[in-house]
């Protein structure tokens, strides 16, 4: 099939009202402020619906949604049995405050704690990944009586104050003006064999001195000043970058050795993504604290939570934790929750993921980077890939700069662009496009998608 008539064939949804999509548009631009964006840069499609794997605009074009809106919506768009649950529950109970027991909310903390590792067989509720996080350090702080928290270079951990400090990546921290809020944070570089700090050639290599790297700036750092190692089991936004084996294991072991309470952040890994429920299931991994959020229940309500250790429960046992949220557990989300992972369940979406990182989308952008010189390497694994972007595929120069501005990030723009024009919403972060679409992909649609930007990567390989 050639790129017009893959166009033709998937750009129309049903047809409404255009007029409407610019009455959308105009109260957009007038009253709303966009996150990580230049205001006067903004033009965002009205979306006038969406189902599966796609939505439309107003005008019926159709995108395929290779990007899970933001890496979240797992089991695509407006699955009928979480949205029956919703309304279900809003015509039973829309608010009870978490010092009450809810049925739903016990439900979805059981379920959760039954899909994760070892003993973390307790949940707080947050709205969201970045509140997640900030909680988990509270709680590991409180734990430890320490303060320091090590994160890696190359991470995103959400966008608020301790969350955005975690953050390995100096490009977000403007809007902490004086990086303020990563007073306590040490960062260290985690492994990244295609552009290794460790001058490594091989997985074993690199997992190996990337740990070396680890403990020894964990012993200058003074090991009894450092509450808790933050991490990413698959890092997402930065790249999707998958730990070569031993990896994890090595952290949780100088997180033994040290005292340190290991947070394994799966707000992004989890759920699925990964082709597993957790990424850390990949590797047998037990942290003592999991965050997540996003796949929990693909986002239909907003929800994110912290999984805890029997370990660090008992810390909270007789002492109060100063902590809560207005909205922890709520009932809406967590009845999401329970729907969305029974649907994970009973439809196979878990191995749908696996399957299809194996067999389709892993073999065909191995296929797609040996064909263009502009793409320098593609990893990943279950529903989460990235392609990494060259100007030279000898010297691995990046196709664009890190924090590139106006033209400079030309090349990336152009693909993302003709990705859009034929159909596909891809997701793109500097020098990457993300490949992340749901779970529940069919083989077609995964192919289909493929085939777009395997057509609009001709564009970047004209940079080359
Ligand atoms: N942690 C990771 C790994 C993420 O990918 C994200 C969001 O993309 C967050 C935390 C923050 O989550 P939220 O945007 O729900 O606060």
């Amino acid at each position: 099939m050639t790129i017009e008539q893959v166009a033709i064939s998937e750009s129309r949804g049903p047809l409404l009202d255009p007029s409407e999509g610019l009455r959308v548009y105009a109260d957009d631009r007038a009253h709303l402020f966009h996150s990580w964006a230049a205001q006067g840069a903004v033009s965002p499609i009205p979306v006038a619906g969406a189902q599966g794997r796609h939505f439309w605009d107003y005008d019926g074009k159709r995108y395929l949604d290779f990007s899970s809106q933001f890496i979240n919506t797992n089991i695509g768009h407006g699955h009928p049995k979480v949205v029956a649950a919703i309304k279900e529950q809003a015509d039973r109970i829309c608010m009870i405050a978490s010092t009450f027991a809810n049925d739903k909310r016990g439900e979805a903390a059981r379920l959760i704690a039954g899909l994760a590792p070892g003993d973390l067989n307790r949940v707080l509720f947050t709205n969201g990944g970045a509140e997640a996080n900030e909680h988990a350090v509270r709680m590991a702080r409180v734990h430890t009586g320490r303060t320091k928290v090590m994160a890696a270079y190359r991470s995103y951990h959400g966008g608020t104050s301790t969350a955005i400090g975690l953050t390995g990546d100096p490009r977000r921290w403007d809007n902490d003006a004086a990086g303020n809020s990563g007073s306590g944070v040490v960062h260290f570089f985690g492994p990244y064999l295609y552009r290794s700090h460790f001058h490594a050639t091989t997985e074993a290599e690199e997992s190996a001195r990337a740990l070396a790297h680890l403990e020894q700036t964990i012993i200058f750092e003074g090991p009894r000043t450092i509450a808790a190692i933050i991490l990413e089991s698959i890092v997402g936004t930065a790249g999707v970058l998958i730990p070569p084996p031993g990896y994890l294991a090595g952290v949780r072991a100088l997180c033994d050795k040290y005292g340190i309470v290991y947070i394994a952040d799966e707000v992004m890994s989890g759920f699925g993504r990964a082709g597993a429920w957790f990424a850390v299931d990949h590797w047998s991994v037990t942290p003592d604290l999991i965050t997540f959020a996003k796949g929990v229940n693909s986002g239909y309500v907003p929800l994110g939570g912290v999984i805890i250790s029997d370990e660090i429960h008992e810390t909270f046992r007789d002492r109060v934790y100063q902590g809560g949220l207005t909205y922890s557990g709520h009932p809406l989300a967590c009845a999401a929750a329970v729907a969305t992972i029974s649907a994970m369940q009973e439809e196979g979406m878990i191995d749908n993921a696996a399957r299809l990182g194996e067999e389709v989308i892993g073999p065909r952008l191995r296929e797609i980077a040996a064909a263009h010189p502009s793409v320098g390497e593609v990893r990943g694994t279950g529903v989460f890939w990235a392609i990494e972007l060259v100007r030279d595929p000898e010297t691995r120069e990046m196709l664009v700069p890190y924090a590139g501005v106006g033209a400079q990030n030309a090349p990336v723009n152009e693909v993302v662009a003709a990705c859009k024009q034929a159909g596909l919403w891809p997701v793109y972060n500097f020098n990457r496009i993300h490949v992340v679409p749901p779970c529940n992909t069919t083989d077609d649609e995964a192919l289909h998608g493929l085939a777009i930007l395997d057509e609009a990567l001709k564009i970047a390989d004209s940079y080359v």
